[in-house]
């Protein structure tokens, strides 16, 4: 039997009430596909900066090395800004790890209220692939001159042919495990024309590599408006960090509730462990309330599992949540439902059992 050792750090808010949720369904799938699991929890978060004035300890990344995975909940509470959880413990993490891939699922299940009139539970069913290490985030640039008529601001981007290789080699990869084989580009190569065209030109030598997958390309101007027009039309899109960052929003938001949205942080080399956690925060207004969805934590699993080599058993998760919202169980407030998070979780991992 196959034993993963997972640190999980449930965080602040409703991430203490949705990692539980979590764990149980991964460990109903665990049962059936026979993986096993141990579970190593961190007290790390907001909570534990305002005892401590830290978010993690010094050595967090040292003690996190030695997992498989890391499985997070939401880390953020009014009264602490948001750049100590960020920069105090998610941006350590994941540049650390060199989790250079942010990959974020978009599908329409059946029984969620999609905001875009008029679309069909499958037919909207596409990967966001976002760069996480470089690019337009980056510290280099300064101001001068500051509060005179001659101010000026330099922000620099950078794109390395490592980096850029890498995350599209990553989202080609992932085409050729799907049925449709298809890779979008964001690019901007018309305004922005030194990193842009590079980026162009990356993506281009890259296909070569791949003559079983088809591309296009897109103006991310544009292709935000076909994330609403057309979403249908996508299978992988691939963004550097700044776009990707905005397609990775987007995306999740064009299909419906922010409670379903899942996401992983991954070193796909797996030289260090990558991390899942949902799209959502901490949200402070139901925290505590017992009403959170759990499915943004269950699917961030099931890609965990996907991740840990265990495709099967990722499938069932899957299915099971799909089967939970397509049915007439029980469904969170924000599913328009008025059950908790309690009732959620047991009815996904029933479907866990059979699916
Ligand atoms: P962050 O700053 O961490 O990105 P945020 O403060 O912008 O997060 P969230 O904490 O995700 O946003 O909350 C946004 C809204 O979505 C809130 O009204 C919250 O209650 C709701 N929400 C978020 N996650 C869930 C969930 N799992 N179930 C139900 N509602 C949710
Ligand atoms: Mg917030």
């Amino acid at each position: 039997m196959a034993t993963h050792k997972i640190a999980v750090i449930a965080g602040d808010g409703i991430g203490k009430e949705v990692v539980p949720a979590g764990i149980e369904v991964i460990e109903a799938a665990g049962r059936r596909f026979g993986i096993d699991f141990q579970w190593t929890a961190f007290d790390w978060s907001c909570e534990r900066f305002a005892k401590t004035g830290e978010m993690m300890p010094k050595d967090g990344l040292d003690q996190l090395r030695p997992f498989d995975s890391i499985f997070l909940g939401a880390v953020g509470w009014p009264g602490v800004p948001d750049h100590v959880s960020l920069w105090g413990l998610l941006i350590p993490i994941r540049r650390g790890f060199d989790q250079y891939a942010n990959v974020r699922p978009v599908r329409l299940f059946e029984g969620v209220q999609c905001p875009l009139a008029g679309r069909k539970p499958g037919e909207i069913d596409f990967y966001v692939v976002r760069e996480n290490t470089e690019g337009e985030y980056s510290a280099a640039g300064g101001r001068m001159f500051e509060g005179t008529d001659r101010e000026f601001v330099v922000q620099e981007a950078v794109f390395t042919r490592q980096g850029v290789d890498r995350i599209l080699k990553y989202a080609f990869d992932m085409a050729r495990t799907r049925q449709r084989k298809h890779v979008t580009s964001a690019t901007k190569s018309n305004g922005i024309i030194h990193t842009m065209p590079f980026w162009d030109e990356r993506f281009a030598a890259m296909k070569e590599r791949y003559s079983d997958v088809t591309t296009d390309q897109f103006h991310i101007d544009i292709l935000t408006a076909h994330f609403v027009r057309n979403p249908h039309w996508f299978d992988v899109v691939v963004g550097s960090n700044l776009f990707g960052d905005i397609l990775s929003d987007l995306g999740p938001a064009v299909v419906g509730s922010i409670g379903i949205a899942p996401s992983g942080n991954i070193n796909p080399e797996r030289a260090h462990p990558s991390m899942f956690e949902p799209v959502h925060g901490s949200a402070p207004d139901i925290a505590g309330k017992g009403i959170a969805n759990p499915i943004g934590q269950v699917w961030s699993g099931a890609m965990m599992l996907e991740h840990l080599g265990h495709k099967e058993a990722a499938d069932a998760v899957v299915r099971a949540i799909a089967v939970v919202l397509a049915g007439g169980g029980p469904k969170t407030p924000d599913l328009g439902g008025n059950g908790g998070t309690r009732d959620l979780t047991r009815a996904i991992v029933e479907a866990v059992k059979a699916a």
